[in-house]
């Protein structure tokens, strides 16, 4: 990058501005680490006009821009762009406002997520959208997710906590998007911004809904024989009408790997369920009767309560620490991502483990069964030629079998870079364009994290219509992916 250009973003940030090769490294990917791209700069803004300034230069000089939070991100959303910068968030992470009257707190991107909890949870509050990775992740990648959790079965995902946004567009504008209040007329721009994976510009404030603490928690831990009858109690909770805080499922494989890392305590069981309820006391009480029968009438043979909060505790430690636990009983795994409807469950997890089967590597699932939102842990070992392609493939298919049910390529941890293929898969191709002229709108000259989401990108200026192929396409030369 130019020195003059270099000049103008340390003008900024001051010493915020990274250009060494060795510091840029840690930069170079988020959690999806077989994709590795090295920015040009990394710059670290401490406020909105420092990130006005820096996209005013993108702007001007054509250059690329990639926000990210703390790069726990999944699917490579937070993965550089080639001859582009990187803007971390990481510095802008105050909180502004505390407004328990109106139940909504006033932060910065970088805000760590169980932060917001920390801050309130003395006077009763919490923050609700609770991905496993909380303890790290920052608001702001959790609305460019719309990140879930297992408490979003009761509660929403992040889109249902955020009421209002603060952008810098590409051109270095602001806008305002939203309202302190529950409900305003027009479009519903907060809604097209969550979950738009750092395509549409930089969130840097965030009005977020707060939820008061139920007065009573308790977690039922039921132990089955396989994911099948794990899956049917899931049917029979829901169907009997209770909507639990959280229902979350095990396999015997992902047991094995949260036993050996955190010694939860889980019985050695080829289904584990736990299911969360919260709410007055009279009510929990009841209804975690109801729950225990069903669980019974499935074929659970172990059914317990934890007892104390530091029982419960010790029940999540165990299921949040699941993903980073399978590294103990694989050396490589690819973490996936997709959604079913619920009913659909007993019948992919069948599915699921004849493919494992039929291509000899293990899967370990470990999902939020009340969403119906799977992670099949793909278990490989990339010092075997040949097992890490078979390994793609198979969580690749495991996607496409979702899709095939009537569900969706990813449930929680969005397309990034790692599935704009699939999105061919799900999407129509005017389905694809309405979404290109939305983008166009907040950001015509695709700066903002480009290459991401989209299997193929629309230049703004381009007519709208069915897509036509280049004609190097058509002679067959060449192929969009
Ligand atoms: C062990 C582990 C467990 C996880 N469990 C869950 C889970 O239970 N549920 C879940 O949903 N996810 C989970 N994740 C995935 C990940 O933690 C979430 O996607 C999280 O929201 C990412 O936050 P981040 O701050 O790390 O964002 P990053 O990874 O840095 O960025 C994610 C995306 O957000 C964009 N972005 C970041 N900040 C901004 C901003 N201010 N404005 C605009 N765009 C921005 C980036 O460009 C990128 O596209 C898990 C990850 C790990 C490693």
């Amino acid at each position: 990058m130019e020195a003059r250009i270099l000049g103008e973003f340390r003008a900024v940030v001051g010493k915020g501005l990274i250009t060494e090769a060795s510091q840029l490294h840690t930069y170079e990917c988020d959690g999806l680490t077989n994709m590795r791209i090295l920015p040009q700069a990394v710059l670290l803004p401490t406020s909105t006009a420092d990130v006005q300034a820096i996209l005013r230069i993108c702007q001007r000089e054509k250059i690329p821009f990639v926000a990210r939070g703390s790069g726990t991100g999944l699917s490579g959303g937070a993965l550089p762009v080639e001859n582009g910068v990187l803007i971390s968030l990481a510095r802008m992470n105050r909180i502004l406002e505390v407004d328990l009257p109106n139940a909504r707190v006033v932060v910065e991107p970088g805000v760590v997520n169980s932060d917001v909890t920390l801050r309130v949870a003395s006077h009763g509050y919490f923050f609700a959208p609770d991905p496993s990775s909380q303890s790290v992740c920052t608001i702001g990648g959790n609305l460019a997710e719309n990140s879930g959790g297992a408490h979003c079965l009761k509660y929403g995902f992040t889109t249902t906590h955020v009421l209002a946004l603060e952008v810098v567009l590409p051109d270095g504008s602001i806008v305002h998007l939203g309202s302190r209040a529950l409900d305003r007329p027009g479009y519903d721009l907060p809604g097209i911004f969550v979950g738009s994976e750092g395509t549409l510009g930089i969130a840097t404030k965030v009005v977020l809904r707060i939820v008061k603490k139920p007065a009573v928690i308790q977690t039922l831990l039921a132990a089955f024989n396989s994911t099948t009858e794990a899956g049917a109690a899931v049917s029979g909770i829901i169907g009997a009408g209770m909507l639990p805080a959280a229902i979350e499922m095990m396999d015997n494989l992902a047991i094995q790997a949260a036993e050996a890392s955190v010694h939860a305590g889980y019985p050695n069981c080829g289904g584990l369920l736990l299911v969360e309820l919260d709410g007055p006391a009279a009510e929990v009480e009841y209804l975690m009767e109801q729950v225990g029968e069903i669980c019974t009438q499935c074929g659970a043979w172990e059914i317990r309560v934890a007892q104390s909060d530091a029982e419960r505790a010790v029940v999540w430690k165990g299921r949040k620490a699941a993903f980073a636990a399978v590294g103990r009983i694989s050396p490589n795994y690819i973490v996936q991502d997709g959604v079913v409807p619920r009913t659909a469950l007993p019948k992919i997890l069948g599915e699921i483990e004849r493919m494992s089967a039929a291509e000899g590597l293990r899967v370990a699932n470990v999902f939020h069964a009340g969403d119906g939102n799977l992670h099949p842990l793909v278990l490989y070992d990339r010092r075997i030629p040949g097992q890490e392609e078979r390994a793609t493939e198979l969580s690749i298919n495991i996607l496409r079998l979702c899709v095939k049910f009537g569900g969706s390529i990813t449930g929680e941890h969005g397309v990034g870079a790692e599935k704009t293929a699939m999105m061919g898969e799900m999407f129509a191709e005017p389905d694809l364009e309405t979404m290109q002229l939305v983008r166009c709108a907040f950001d015509p000259e695709h700066l903002s994290n480009p290459g991401k989401v989209f299997p193929r990108t629309r230049m703004c200026a381009e007519r709208t219509g069915p897509y036509q192929p280049h004609p190097l396409e058509v002679a067959g030369v060449a192929q969009f992916f």
